[in-house]
């Protein structure tokens, strides 16, 4: 019970059951409309390659002739399905910010500027340009044997070349949309995407089985402290959970600096469950529209003795992630409130909530409210929908609006300065995180901070004109809080 456990079941319920690499893989793109740029290799020994058996296992470098052909497709154009995609791409982060090598030749690169000629010089100048990007990932294949030596050079050779650069910016020239650069074979005019090449598996493996050595943290062994199984390697829990350190105290059972041993150790099948969880819920049950700059991971639990049932469960939730509402027209959280949702299910349902904050290379944890049951959840959604019936008809009544709502309103109060934006956030987490676990909310103070702002929103020009609309929004929020406070006959 509670949110590793509740994590661990998504790894295995979304797992997969036909491929063995696959949980290790992400899709190394979101959003709808994301594009690729194709980079056609010309190897001249791929027939070669081709004979050689699924199972034997040497590795035959690609003997590279440099760049045939580039162009341009959209990511998502073909398929959606996940297991097709993280197969075809290989794509896993690399494991920090400052790493050159990459586990397939996929390169995710920023939104295109403006002009051709700011792309051209990301393109090319400076140590930190694609270029220079590209030649570094691909080093690593030569250097371990993977394509023949002098592969490196003739291929930055040719996409140095002015008709490459110039078919590359071509290519390269939707502002709104993310790119990929991706590496494949040309086989008789045809892209073949770095999962279809046996070598690009070979190599994924390997720096796979490099990373898990390289972070293991026993050199003897040891029992895997989630599973309990004996295991060669045991891994930290920060290798999924970037906020899993040693000042967490809380945040894990045993990361605790006073414990012998410090850490929460756990296996290599373990890793690969935990891997793929936290795959999905990067996919799927992170929720960014709420606060600005706040992910709210909204981690499912059920409860079940059986496992039928269990998978059910989860079915309704994969349908639900694959249907067109997947475009994220409906929350998360207003599908499990929506009336449908929740007809006499033969289970129980909680749900674990995590406020994240993504601070340069680092992801800060703010908030963790484990064990939230449906029902909770639900009645929030009720309490909110009766609110907007009686005072603001016109509003959305679903409860995601209610939680944008909240923020939104204290975001109003902000006149000026950065921190008192870092303050309304922080608050807007607070009383999520009480009405979440139940706890009464004190609108006192929130109306006493209100009312000490009054003079100053109405001598902001800007926030003059819409004084009135601000006032409306928070007399509606401390009604939903009032509401909320009385049905779980807290005083006021
Ligand atoms: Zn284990």
């Amino acid at each position: 019970m509670g949110f590793i456990e509740a994590v661990y079941t998504i790894g295995k319920e979304f797992s997969s059951k036909t491929d063995e690499i696959t949980d290790y893989l992400a899709i190394p793109v979101r959003t709808d409309g994301s594009k690729e740029i194709r980079i056609y290799l010309k190897v001249s020994n791929y027939s070669t390659l081709k004979l050689q058996s699924e199972k034997e296992n040497t590795i035959i470098p690609l003997k590279i002739e440099g760049v045939s052909k580039i162009d341009e497709a959209d990511f998502f154009a073909d398929s959606k399905d996940e297991q097709y995609k993280k197969l075809r791409y290989l794509y896993k982060e690399p494991p920090g910010s400052n790493t050159d090598w990459r586990y397939s030749p996929v390169l995710r690169i920023s939104k295109p500027k403006s002009t051709r000629e700011k792309n051209r010089e990301v393109l090319l100048n400076g140590s930190k340009s694609y270029i220079s990007k590209i030649e570094k990932m691909i080093q690593d294949f030569e250097d371990l044997g993977f394509f023949e030596k002098g592969s490196v050079q003739k291929i930055i050779n040719d996409l140095s070349n002015n008709d490459f650069v110039d078919r590359f910016l071509e290519c390269y020239s939707d502002p709104k949309a993310s790119y990929l650069i991706v590496f494949g074979i040309e086989d008789d005019g045809q892209f073949l995407y770095p999962g279809e090449v046996k070598l690009f598996q070979q190599y994924f493996l390997k720096k796979l089985n490099e990373e898990l050595n390289k972070k293991n943290v026993s050199k003897k062994g040891g029992v895997c402290d989630y599973c309990g199984k004996e295991s060669d390697i045991l891994l930290n829990f920060d290798m999924i959970f970037p906020f899993a350190t040693f000042d967490k105290v809380n945040f894990l059972p045993a990361i605790n600096k006073n414990f012998s041993n410090k850490v929460y150790k756990y296996c290599k099948d373990c890793f690969k469950t935990f891997s793929n969880a936290k795959t999905y819920i990067d996919y799927n049950f992170v929720d960014q529209s709420i606060i600005n700059n706040i992910q709210i991971w909204i981690i499912p639990e059920f409860f079940t003795t059986d496992t039928n049932i269990l998978d059910d469960a989860f079915n309704d939730l994969k349908n639900y992630f694959w249907s067109d509402q997947y475009t994220k027209e409906k929350d998360l959280l207003d599908y499990i409130t929506d009336p449908d949702y929740d007809v006499d299910k033969p289970y129980t349902a909680v749900f674990h909530f995590l406020f994240l904050e993504q601070n340069q290379a680092q992801l800060v944890i703010h908030q963790m409210i484990e064990d939230v049951p449906l029902t909770r959840i639900q009645k929030l959604h009720q309490i909110w929908e009766e609110t907007v019936q009686l005072l603001a008809k016109k509003k959305d009544t679903q409860l995601s609006a209610a939680l944008k709502h909240i923020y939104r309103t204290l975001r109003h109060l902000v006149l000026k300065e950065d921190s008192e934006e870092k303050v309304m956030r922080t608050l807007t987490m607070e009383i999520i995180g009480k009405i979440l676990s139940g706890e009464r909310v004190e609108t006192k103070t929130i109306k006493q901070n209100f009312v000490a702002r009054i003079p100053k929103l109405m001598n902001d020009k800007v926030q003059n004109d819409y004084f009135h609309l601000t006032l409306n929004d928070f007399l509606l929020l401390i009604e939903f809080l009032n509401n909320y406070n009385k049905s779980w006959r807290y005083s006021l």
